[in-house]
């Protein structure tokens, strides 16, 4: 029988990606979201696919109300806020997302002795004075600041699964994401690669916060949920970074997008959000080592990959 998994989030830009993947796999997926910040069209070429399942649910409310979903093999919880301007748009929900949302799906898995992967993120290091980030390292988060919001509910919620493996023996997975990006990142959510991308196709200005020394690493989508799916098959339960180990400034990503779109549009500077991480970069050789994984997909090859999607919107 097929493997059934469980998808939170499945209407996001990483939900949708890991959904369709799965399904080649051959799972049956039950995806799970309440379009708090996905969209119905990341899932509309799954409306005839008989092993795809949609329960609309906001995983912050108890199971019970929404009726079961069924016996599940597997939990992939995704479902959070994710983009700084979602998450600083709805605070208590990326609170209570990280926080009572994650334990229902925890429950879940207990109810039905199902694995489960949670998605936890690179913010978990906040602005990190250890570089590049090892697992091992516990971060460097303002616990206050306006990004806490997400920072403090991904890392409860670390808390939590650890906590539920430790005391319930669920079979749990921590997946430390770094920035990750591919057609289906929504082109209005704010996070820079939607941003540059659709700037440059309209030839508006590409709108660097700060003055663009800030790193970050950027990993193409079929790369990371490569990631997620090798994970979930391993049995390591302590966190592990998945992300692309390439360093660039942000001055360097506006630089590329211009040089693959072949747009001639500005570079304007604006104030940099506050709390925005200096520099990002994951140590990798655990994921390389655990699980033979690491990104095949440089920025250029990804940032290609991408146009068609990001041209359509830009019309
Ligand atoms: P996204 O906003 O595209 O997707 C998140 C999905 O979760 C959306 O479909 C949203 O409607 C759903 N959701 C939010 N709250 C919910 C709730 N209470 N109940 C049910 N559904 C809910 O974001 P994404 O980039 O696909 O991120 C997916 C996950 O991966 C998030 O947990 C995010 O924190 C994590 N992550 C992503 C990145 C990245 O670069 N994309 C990096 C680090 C971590
Ligand atoms: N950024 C930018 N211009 C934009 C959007 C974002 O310069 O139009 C910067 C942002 O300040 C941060 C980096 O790009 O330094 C990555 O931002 P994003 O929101 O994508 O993700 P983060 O890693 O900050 O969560």
């Amino acid at each position: 029988m097929a493997i059934r998994a469980l998808v939170t989030g499945a209407a996001g830009f990483l939900g949708s990606h890991l959904t369709d993947r799965l399904l080649a796999e051959g799972y049956s997926v039950v995806g799970v979201d309440n379009f708090s910040t996905g969209v119905w069209q990341n899932l509309a070429h799954l409306t005839r696919e008989p092993r795809f399942t949609l329960l609309e649910w906001d995983i912050c409310e108890p199971m019970e109300r929404r009726g079961d979903p069924g016996r599940v093999d597997f939990i992939f919880n995704l479902a959070s806020p994710a983009s700084p301007q979602d998450y600083l748009r709805l605070p208590l929900e990326t609170l209570r997302t990280g926080s009572l949302g994650t334990q229902h799906a925890l429950d879940l898995a207990l109810r039905y002795e199902a694995g489960f992967l949670h998605a936890s993120t690179s913010e978990c290091y906040g602005d990190p004075l250890e570089h590049p980030q090892k697992e091992e390292y516990w971060g460097h988060v303002n616990p206050v600041g306006p990004r806490s919001v997400y920072d403090e509910a991904k890392r409860y919620a670390e808390a939590l699964v650890m906590a539920y493996h430790r005391t319930r023996s669920v079979d749990t997975r921590l997946a430390r994401i770094f920035n990750t990006y591919g057609p289906r990142l929504h082109p209005t959510d704010g996070r820079v690669m939607p941003n540059f991308l659709m700037q440059a196709l309209r030839g508006e200005p590409l709108t660097i916060y700060g003055d663009g020394s800030q790193t970050r690493c950027f990993c193409y989508v079929s790369d990371l949920v490569e990631g997620l799916l090798r994970l979930s098959r391993a049995s390591e339960h302590t966190p592990v970074n998945l992300g692309h180990p390439r360093e660039i400034t942000i001055q360097e990503c506006a630089e590329t997008v211009l040089e693959v779109t072949g747009s001639h549009s500005e570079i304007t500077f604006a104030a940099l959000p506050e709390d925005d991480p200096t520099r990002r970069c994951p140590d990798i050789t655990k994921a390389r080592t655990l699980l033979g994984w690491e990104p095949a997909i440089s920025l250029r090859d990804g940032l290609e990959r991408s146009l068609e999607f990001y041209r359509n919107w830009a019309g």
